[in-house]
């Protein structure tokens, strides 16, 4: 699976994502084009990439969005899926499908008002529920991510784990993760971390014992453990990348929105695409192949077997 980031820009500021000194975005001219997304994500393709989820930063920003997904899906993925924080997609949604995303994620962290201002940085929660209506009417489903936090939303847990009761959605519960310099990843990130085991308690002690589900039965779950509630029509998804971290089953490769090629979220190691890419324009195609193979060994070869405990590089650059 590659995970393509588009863009390192936000329309929110989400404390846990964002870089807590203010953010340097990157230029437009530092920025993958559309054309170097699809010569990348094509060549990944042939060696045998079948899954990409397009990501940010907000991929919704870019202006070119649309061409980009028509530009991916024009490769032959199996799957193209996209994470979103859902406020632009009363306007994108139709749109999205059409040019051949098959799911989409939303991110949301609270279904109050006030507390979605507050851990958004002034996100309008009206806004986001009519998101996430254009996306269940455009797509029929939709998953939702949660990260919790203690102390922030870790009392809402069982409320979002309802929205999987009543509907045939999926609700993914992440831990949170220390990385870059977000407000959230100071010295004392630890005190947010809420397990996925808590979390099955606090949905148990709601709505009754879970019972696991083939994950087979979601596309595109990824590495959640996936649950259900005796009698509900959706599932529940635990991400537990800090309690039980899953690095000997990650086939994750991702790329930041200025080309590089990361091994994993946390600090694995990475390579620069970039270079290969502008030199392209002067090499023949094949000495570009033989240098995105090169590449694309090496970063597959620098993934840790188990990440470390924090990682140096903010989530919105990353894209999660
Ligand atoms: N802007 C889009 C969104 O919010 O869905 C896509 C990019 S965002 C970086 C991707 C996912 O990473 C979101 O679900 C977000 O909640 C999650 N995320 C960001 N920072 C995180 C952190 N420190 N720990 C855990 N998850 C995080
Ligand atoms: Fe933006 Fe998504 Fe990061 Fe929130 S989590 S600041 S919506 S990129």
């Amino acid at each position: 699976m590659l995970r393509i980031s588009v863009t390192d820009r936000c329309n929110l500021r989400c404390g846990y994502c964002m870089p807590a000194g203010g953010v340097t975005f990157q230029s437009k001219d530092e920025l993958l084009t559309p054309k170097d997304l699809a010569r990348i994500s094509g060549f990944a393709h042939r060696l045998g990439v079948r899954h990409f989820k397009i990501t940010g930063g907000e991929p919704t920003v870019r202006g070119d969005l649309v061409e980009i997904i028509q530009r991916i899906r024009a490769i032959g993925p199996s799957d193209l899926s996209m994470t979103s924080n859902g406020l632009q997609m009363p306007r994108l949604a139709g749109a999205l499908k059409e040019a051949g995303i098959d799911r989409v994620t939303l991110s949301v962290d609270s279904l109050r008002p006030d507390r979605y201002r507050d851990i958004t940085g002034g996100g309008r929660f009206d806004l986001f529920e009519r998101g996430l209506e254009a996306t269940a009417e455009a797509f029929g489903t939709v998953k939702l991510n949660v990260v919790v936090m203690r102390g922030v939303n870790d009392d809402e847990v069982s409320d979002f784990a309802g929205l999987a009761r009543d509907r045939d959605w999926t609700v993914r519960f992440i831990e949170f993760m220390p990385l870059g310099s977000s407000v959230l990843a100071d010295g004392e990130a630890d005190r947010y971390l809420v397990t996925a085991d808590e979390v099955t308690s606090s949905i148990e002690a709601v709505h009754g014992p879970l019972e696991p589900v083939e994950a087979s039965a979601d596309p595109g779950v990824g590495p959640a453990r996936l649950l259900e509630m005796p009698g509900g029509r959706g599932r529940i998804g635990l991400i537990h990348a800090m309690s039980r971290p899953f690095c000997e089953t990650c086939n994750r490769l991702r790329l930041t929105s200025s080309g590089v090629l990361r091994s994993c979220l946390f600090d694995g190691g990475e390579v620069d695409l970039m270079p290969i890419l502008r030199k392209e324009s002067a090499d023949s195609e094949d000495a570009g192949d033989r240098s995105l193979l090169d590449a694309f060994a090496r970063c597959t070869a620098m993934k840790p077997e188990v990440h470390a405990a924090r990682g140096g590089r903010a989530m919105s650059s990353i894209g999660g």
